[in-house]
């Protein structure tokens, strides 16, 4: 059961990674005007989930980030307390990315916000374009992706 869980957010980690890339590599032709229109013609959208999380909660998810240096296990501080003391390696091995300091967070939120609103408001309006409350559990994220995508 653990296992699954485990395969379960690492697939939800990878999805959310190539929707943010996805999502900003189309901010990037939205913002350079017409060629956007130019590129939908090559492309059918079936789906565009925004996985919508405040940025205090992605402060959260970063800021609390702990990567075991042992066994490559991570943790989070805020949301996982009891796993923490219960680690087989040890708190002391738990260690921080020196990048997921709150200057970064903030830096890399505001611009994918500025660099991304365009494109939110371009598609938003689309029958294929889904709003998820990304903050919420994974098991229940997965439930709303999964629902999604199998109408
Ligand atoms: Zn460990």
């Amino acid at each position: 059961m653990k296992n699954i869980s485990k395969i379960i957010s690492t697939f939800f980690l990878i999805f959310s990674i190539l929707l943010l890339c996805y999502v900003f590599y189309r901010s990037e032709i939205y913002s350079s005007g017409t060629k956007h229109d130019e590129y939908l013609r090559y492309y059918i959208i079936s789906f565009i989930l925004f996985l919508n999380v405040s940025r205090d909660v992605i402060e959260k998810r970063i800021m609390g980030r702990l990567t075991c240096e042992k066994c490559n296990k991570t943790f989070n501080e805020y949301f996982n307390k009891v796993e923490i003391d219960l680690h087989e390696c040890g708190k002391n091995h738990l260690k921080k990315r020196k990048d997921d300091n709150k200057e970064t967070i903030i830096r890399r939120y505001d611009t994918y916000m500025k660099k991304t609103k365009p494109v939110l408001d371009f598609y938003s309006s689309k029958s294929y374009f889904h709003e998820i409350d990304g903050s919420q559990k994974i098991e229940v994220i997965t439930g709303k992706i999964d629902q999604i995508i199998n109408v």
